[in-house]
């Protein structure tokens, strides 16, 4: 491809909002144009980047024994209602509806489409199992598209499930993708970490993500490094540890004039936050619920939903709060009634806490569970902290932060037996399907593989992935010597079927080179009169400071090696 001819054109400015270094570098490398908040086109360049992971993704799929198909983006919401998932997405499914007054979604997912079409083709427990995907447009409207690629609205998606006889069967299936994943991550030059999931609204038990550690993720993680214990802080758990505060002593009462928050009782009464007692608000689908946690915890909110089984979850606002008849600030779970009150496990870790004392200016010293008050639920709702014991080991908590790649899932039962997807075993008995949804965004995949490969001047694609192998780089152009060692160079290059980006624009050395940093091609060939006066060419890896005269001579071949080196980066093998 000549430069002179190809569309788009790097960029010097970049707008303001864009903060995240793979955001920043597809704009200026003139990658993708936004079109709306989250929806974006791709450039050529970075299209050629997604058929590429694609092709990738394609292969370790089939590999893995799955088989490619194509569901539509366009479904019936009536299929959604089945589920109960058109409530569990919520404003995140987008609907329409069509001239007839029909309702329709645009698939955020394809577990129901692909399990109706299961429920046609699998009768017998011999038609199982089944690996079956697509790569295919996927809508979500996200409440805050961000980071470029990182969070969109529209996106292309691998999207695999698998179908299976039993738990057996599942674990299997679930085993093969993540060989398959961890095999395409490594083809993409991108280092990953296995950690425990949320399963969101997509639902089921057990799921992982794989992360790629990163500054700008917006994920966090917490995992132990004695033991490799990882999970996404929305589902991590800690050992919280005990607060020793002596034998259970009377409730007493004491001023605490105008302190309404933790910090200022727990100053003002001399005593450590983790010696107090929170009250926290949540609407859960429209119903205030009553949430007290240690002092010095944070309530996570993920395990707060899922314990709940609610589909909305928000902060009550001061209003709500008040009108519960709540004494804001100094609210207690002491002789409250008619209010769900869900308890972080945390209240049982010691004694003699502080609360409020339900009047105001007023707390309590010496409140004690369940002595002094009931809940109606006591689990794990706090949010795991760097620094707190790790759950497998004891060892300490660390934390990082990282951009969720992959995402699966194991479903089990709940949507066939839903929606109806039985199998008969060898005996005739009939049994729902087991199922498992495996999932790789491919814009996300690409945003992540340039966080993990960048410096300061540009993009450094990893060979298997770059949108071409070579970038040929001839100076001077005025010099007819250097012009036509590049013309020919390109013609045999071609040829000899690499992908080769041909900077054959009338710039300056400087403009070319930033440009070549930019854009990330592996390696660069720099033809100039200096190396043409030598019978070489210069030939500099993008990764690499250091660059090397070759003779032109055998620089075909030469190139053509580098190019299937740096493609044949294959899995490990574990
Ligand atoms: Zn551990």
């Amino acid at each position: 491809m000549r430069i002179s001819k190809l569309f788009g054109k790097t960029q010097r400015e970049v707008p303001a909002e864009a903060e995240v270094v793979s955001h920043r570098l597809l704009i200026k490398a003139c990658m993708i144009h936004q079109v709306a908040a989250g929806v974006y086109s791709y450039l050529p360049l970075a299209w050629r980047v997604l058929r590429k992971l694609e092709n990738i993704i394609r292969e370790e799929m089939d590999k893995a024994g799955g088989q490619e198909l194509n569901m539509p983006v366009l479904q019936p919401l009536e299929l959604w209602q089945e589920t109960g998932r058109d409530q569990a997405f919520g404003k995140g499914l987008f609907t329409l509806s069509d001239r007839r007054d029909r309702k329709l979604a645009l698939g955020p997912t394809h577990e129901e489409v692909i399990t109706q079409l299961v429920i046609r083709n699998v009768q017998s427990y011999r038609d199982l199992p089944q690996l079956l995907y697509q790569i295919q447009t996927k809508f979500r409207d996200e409440p805050r598209p961000r980071g470029g690629l990182i969070r969109v609205r529209e996106f292309t998606m691998k999207d695999l499930y698998s179908f299976d006889t039993d738990e057996d069967g599942l674990n299997q299936s679930y085993n093969k993708m993540l060989q398959a994943y961890q095999n395409i991550y490594v083809r993409c030059g991108l280092p990953t970490l296995l950690v425990e999931a949320d399963s969101g609204a997509i639902g089921g038990k057990d799921s992982h993500e794989f992360m790629v550690i990163a500054e700008s993720g917006e994920d966090e993680i917490i995992y132990c490094p004695d033991c490799k214990y990882a999970a996404n802080v929305d589902k991590a758990q800690s050992v919280k540890g005990n607060i020793e505060n002596g034998e259970p002593l009377p409730l007493e009462e004491v001023a605490t004039p105008g302190m309404a928050t933790i910090e200022e009782v727990s100053a003002f009464l001399k005593v450590p936050q983790s010696h107090t007692l929170k009250a926290v608000f949540y609407m859960a689908d429209g119903k205030l619920i009553f949430v007290v946690i240690r002092g010095d915890l944070e309530v996570n909110e993920v395990k707060l939903k899922n314990i709940l089984h609610c589909f909305e979850l928000r902060l009550a606002n001061e209003a709500e709060v008040i009108g519960a008849g709540i004494v804001a600030g100094a609210a207690s779970p002491i002789g409250i009634s008619d209010i769900k009150v869900i308890a972080d496990d945390s209240i049982t870790s010691g004694t003699n806490f502080v609360a409020g004392g339900n009047k105001p200016d007023t707390h309590l010293r010496n409140v004690n569970y369940p002595r002094d008050f009931k809940a109606d639920l006591v689990a794990d709702i706090a949010r795991a902290r760097a620094g707190e014991g790790c759950p497998r080991c004891g060892g300490k908590l660390l934390s990082t932060h990282g951009i969720e790649v992959g995402h699966v899932f194991k479903l089990g039962t709940f949507l066939s037996e839903k929606l109806g997807a039985l199998f008969i075993d060898d005996k005739g008995i009939s049994h729902p399907i087991v199922m498992g949804c495996y999932g790789i965004g491919l814009g996300r995949l690409l945003a992540a593989a340039i966080e993990q490969n960048h410096d300061d001047k540009g993009i450094i694609w990893p060979m298997p992935i770059a949108p071409y192998h070579i970038y040929l780089c001839p100076l001077y152009r005025e010099d007819s010597k250097a012009s036509e060692v590049a013309e020919n160079l390109y013609a045999e290059l071609e040829t000899e079927g690499l992908e080769v980006l041909f900077d054959d624009r009338e710039e300056s050395p400087g403009v070319k080179f930033n440009d070549a940093d930019l854009l990330g091609i592996p390696i660069r060939v720099t033809i100039s009169p200096r190396t043409i006066e030598k019978n070489s060419v210069e030939i500099k890896w993008r990764s690499e400071k250091e660059s090397q005269l070759v003779p032109i001579e055998g620089v075909v071949t030469r190139l053509k090696g580098l190019v299937i080196e740096g493609l044949s980066t294959l899995p490990s093998s574990a």
